[in-house]
């Protein structure tokens, strides 16, 4: 079995914060690199790239808070638990992966 993952479960885009800086990431505004795509960390709102950019700030973000749950960037039904390296979906119940 695999291990499920409460963190995402019954998530809904009311779970979110508003994002920081909604249309960027805010270590490369500030770093002044580019992005390929963008993750709104659920915990608090924090935006950063995702691993397609050069710098990986997402990732980087849960390393240095181990804040688990992100969502896509313009919003998107899309989530993801760092922990479990699960994908969900919003406003759905969680569905186990294989
Ligand atoms: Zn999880
Ligand atoms: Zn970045
Ligand atoms: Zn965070």
């Amino acid at each position: 079995m695999a291990e499920s993952c409460e963190h995402i479960k019954g998530l809904t885009a009311d779970n979110f914060p508003p994002p920081k800086t909604p249309d960027a990431c805010e270590e490369c505004l500030v770093e002044g690199s580019r992005w390929v795509s963008l993750r709104e960390c659920q915990s608090c709102g924090h935006v950063g790239c995702c691993d397609s950019s050069p710098r990986k700030h997402a990732t980087k973000h849960f390393h240095d808070t181990h804040h688990p749950v992100m969502r896509a960037l313009p919003p998107a039904n899309w989530t993801w638990c760092y922990l479990h390296e699960i994908t969900g979906s919003l406003g759905q119940p969680t569905a186990a992966q294989k």
